[in-house]
């Protein structure tokens, strides 16, 4: 049921953080990886990791927030691995600015990697599907994707789309047998967070009196959720958004 031997999985962002957690979890039910991000040296030691434990890996070059890269990227991985089975749309960034301070291009350029990377490559990935007779997409959202911050409002609007592409998406693409869900990740410890919580005063401790678990997740927490919506297991699941926050989400 778990089982995803002979599957190739593409992941935006994989090289790193949350990504690269759900690319080990794939790994070890057997998926091949493919690792699509910008930093060339990042993915390749991810590659190596990877195959290191056994696993099939290989990464290309992309910019998620460009059309034609997606375009060459799913070209190259079909023609490279002959199918492709899994997506993850888990490339992301954040401006942490309040509103009055953000410029358009700032919040262009947040929107274009977290929603707009998820569009084109759900739809450069959809024929692939198609024709293999199915598929799996599992896009990365966000607490900010059910909360408001007044820190994040790039950040807040484009992983709300997420979700709601994510319900488009698995009505759309139902009846072709691709099952299209979000993932909703609490607060976990990554570069991206790293980063916040120098930028935000005080974020670490709220983070673990706000979180019932008393921790930041890992990378490795989102291994399991990962195999579950990439396999057979979730094959009647489809348009979801599933918190793995440790609590946080139900909280009040
Ligand atoms: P991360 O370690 O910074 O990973 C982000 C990844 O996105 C990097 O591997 C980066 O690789 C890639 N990326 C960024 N811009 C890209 C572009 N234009 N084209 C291709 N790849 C691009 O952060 P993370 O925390 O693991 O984040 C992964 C996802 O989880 C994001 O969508 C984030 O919003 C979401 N998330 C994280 C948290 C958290 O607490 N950490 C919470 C909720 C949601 P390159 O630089 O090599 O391109």
């Amino acid at each position: 049921m778990f089982d995803l031997q002979n599957k190739v999985a593409v992941i935006t962002g994989g090289n790193g953080g949350i990504g690269f957690g759900m690319a080990q979890g794939l790994a070890t039910a057997g998926a091949r990886i493919v690792i699509a991000a910008r930093n060339a040296a990042k993915s390749a030691a991810a590659v190596e990791l990877l195959q290191s434990s056994g696993a099939q890996a290989l990464a290309i070059e992309v910019d998620v927030t460009n059309e034609s890269s997606v375009a060459r990227l799913f070209e190259q991985a079909q023609s490279r691995c002959g199918h492709v089975d899994i997506l993850i749309n888990n490339a992301g960034i954040n401006i942490r600015k309040p509103v009055q301070s953000l410029a358009l291009e700032e919040w262009q350029q947040v929107v274009a990697t977290n929603l707009d990377s998820a569009f084109l490559c759900c739809r450069a990935a959809y024929p692939l599907m198609k024709s293999a007779g199915g598929g799996k997409i599992i896009n990365i959202g966000s607490m900010l994707s059910i909360f408001g911050a007044g820190f994040a409002p790039a950040y807040g609007a484009s992983k709300g789309g997420v979700v709601q592409l994510t319900k488009s998406l698995a009505s759309a693409w139902a009846a072709d047998n691709i099952q299209v869900n979000a993932v909703l990740p609490g607060w976990v410890n990554t570069d991206l967070t790293r980063k916040a919580r120098v930028e935000v005063d005080g974020l670490h401790e709220r983070v673990l009196e706000r979180t019932p678990a008393r921790r930041w997740g890992e990378p490795a927490d989102f291994a399991g959720t990962a195999i579950f919506l990439a396999s057979a297991a979730s094959n009647f699941i489809t348009g979801v958004a599933i918190p793995v926050d440790g609590g946080y989400s139900s909280q009040a």
